[in-house]
C-alpha cells in the first residue's frame, strides 16, 4: 500500500473541504472517503486506489445513521450498517426487496461493517479492474482499452456497455433501491442537494473512470424510499454461483402493485448484467394493465434484455437474466400480503 494521509471528517464542512479532491472512482483521485472501509481499502492495498488523502466519515455516524419511518417513506442514513437495515422489522414487513437484497449480499461480517452509502458506491469487481498488472483498463486508467473484451468476460455486464467498458455493476442494495424509485440526500461544497438513485450511476460506459455524478467533495448523507402500493409485494432473487457470499450472475428487484391478477403497477431492477444499478421501464410498462402470467412475464423479460451485447464469455446472460426476472415476478404475484 501507497502512504498516505488520514484525515477525519468531523462535520460535514469538514467532509467537503477534506473531500474537495475527490472525484469518484477516478484511479488517481486525490481524496477517497472512508466509511466501513471494506471496498476503499481492499482497493487501496490492490494498488487500484491510491488516494494521497483518506478522509474518514465515522465521525458523521452519529447524525446519519437512524432509520426512520414517516409520510414521506422510509428514511435511512448513510452511516446505516447493512446488517441493521437486513434485520429492520418495519423494512422486513414493508419494503422485503430492501431486506432481502441487503441480507443476500456479501457475509455476516461484512454486512455488521459496511455502510448502505459505502454499499452503493463499491466498485466493479472486474478482475482486470481489482488487478493492476493488466494495463489495458478504461476504468483505472483512462484511454489504455479494456482486456475484458477478448478476454475473460463471464461476469460482465451486457446492458448499458460500450467498447470501452463492459464491467458490471456488482451490489444488490442500490438494484432494489433503484426499482422502489428512492431518492438520495447529498452534502458539498455547494450545500445539499437530493437526486434520484437512478441518476447516482451513469448508465452507460461512456467515461468508465467516472463512475457517478457525485460532484467534488460530495457525500451522500441518506436515502429516501417513498411509500408505494408496490412496496410489501416486492422481492430480491439474486442468482449466484454458490449460495452465500458471492456475488450475483443475475438478479431481480421486483416490487408489484396488482388488482387480482393485473398489474396495475410494476417495479423492476436489474442485476448482475448491466453496467450501473439497472431500472427496466419499458419492462414495467409492458406488464401495466394485463393480468401477471407466465406468458406476460416472460414477455417483460423479453424486453428488459432488448439491446443486451455479449462478449463471448457472457452469452448466456439474457437468457439467464431473463429467467431470474420471471420467476421473481411469479414469486412476488403469489406473495401474500
Ligand atoms: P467503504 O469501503 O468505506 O467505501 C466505499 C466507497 O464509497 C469509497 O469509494 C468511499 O470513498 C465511498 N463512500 C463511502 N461512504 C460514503 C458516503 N457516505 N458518501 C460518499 N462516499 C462514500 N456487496 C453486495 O452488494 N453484494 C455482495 O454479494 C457482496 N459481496 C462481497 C464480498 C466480499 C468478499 C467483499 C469484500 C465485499 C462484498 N460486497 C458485496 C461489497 C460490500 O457490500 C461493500 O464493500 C460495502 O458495502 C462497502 O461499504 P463500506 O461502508 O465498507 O464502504
Ligand atoms: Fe476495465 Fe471495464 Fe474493461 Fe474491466 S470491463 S477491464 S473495468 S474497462
Amino acid at each position: 500500500m501507497r502512504p498516505f494521509t488520514y484525515q477525519k471528517a468531523g462535520s460535514l464542512s469538514d467532509a467537503a473541504r477534506l473531500g474537495a479532491g475527490s472525484e469518484q472512482g477516478q484511479t488517481d483521485a486525490p481524496a477517497q472517503f472512508l466509511a466501513g472501509g471494506t471496498t476503499v481499502i481492499d482497493l487501496m492495498k490492490l494498488d487500484v486506489l491510491r488516494p494521497g488523502t483518506l478522509v474518514d466519515l465515522n465521525g458523521l455516524r452519529a447524525e446519519h445513521s437512524a432509520i426512520d419511518t414517516g409520510p414521506a417513506g422510509l428514511h435511512l442514513g448513510a452511516f446505516v450498517r447493512m446488517a441493521e437495515a437486513a434485520g429492520h422489522p418495519y423494512i422486513l414487513r414493508n419494503y422485503p426487496v430492501l431486506a432481502e437484497s441487503l441480507s443476500l449480499a456479501a457475509s455476516a461480517q461484512l454486512r455488521n461493517m459496511a455502510t448502505l452509502g459505502g454499499n452503493v458506491l463499491q466498485r466493479t469487481r472486474c478482475a482486470y479492474y481489482r488487478d493492476p498488472s493488466w494495463q489495458a483498463c478504461n476504468k483505472r486508467t483512462p484511454g489504455s482499452g479494456c482486456a475484458a473484451i477478448g478476454g475473460s468476460n463471464r461476469n460482465h455486464a451486457v446492458l448499458g456497455t460500450t467498447p470501452a467498458c463492459i464491467s458490471q455493476y456488482p451490489g444488490d442494495f442500490a438494484v432494489a433501491l433503484v426499482a422502489l424509485e428512492a431518492s438520495i440526500e447529498l452534502s458539498g461544497p455547494a450545500g445539499a442537494r437530493h437526486i434520484a438513485i437512478e441518476a447516482l450511476h451513469r448508465r452507460i460506459a461512456d467515461q468508465p473512470h467516472i463512475e457517478t455524478t457525485l460532484q467534488p467533495g460530495e457525500i451522500i448523507t441518506g436515502f429516501l424510499v417513498p411509500p408505494g402500493a408496490w412496496t410489501r409485494r416486492s422481492l430480491y432473487l439474486k442468482i449466484r454461483d454458490r449460495t452465500s457470499y458471492e456475488f450475483a450472475i443475475a438478479s431481480a428487484a421486483v416490487a408489484l402493485d396488482l388488482d387480482g391478477e393485473v398489474v396495475r403497477q410494476a417495479r423492476i431492477g436489474i442485476g448482475g448484467a448491466a453496467y450501473s444499478p439497472w431500472r427496466a421501464h419499458a419492462a414495467e410498462q409492458a406488464l401495466t394493465g394485463k393480468p401477471l402470467t407466465e406468458a406476460t412475464a416472460e414477455h417483460a423479460a423479453h424486453v428488459a434484455f432488448q439491446g443486451a451485447v455479449t462478449h463471448g464469455g457472457n452469452d448466456n446472460k439474457p437468457e439467464l437474466g431473463r429467467r431470474t426476472l420471471v420467476r421473481a415476478l411469479l414469486q412476488a404475484r403469489g406473495m401474500e400480503v
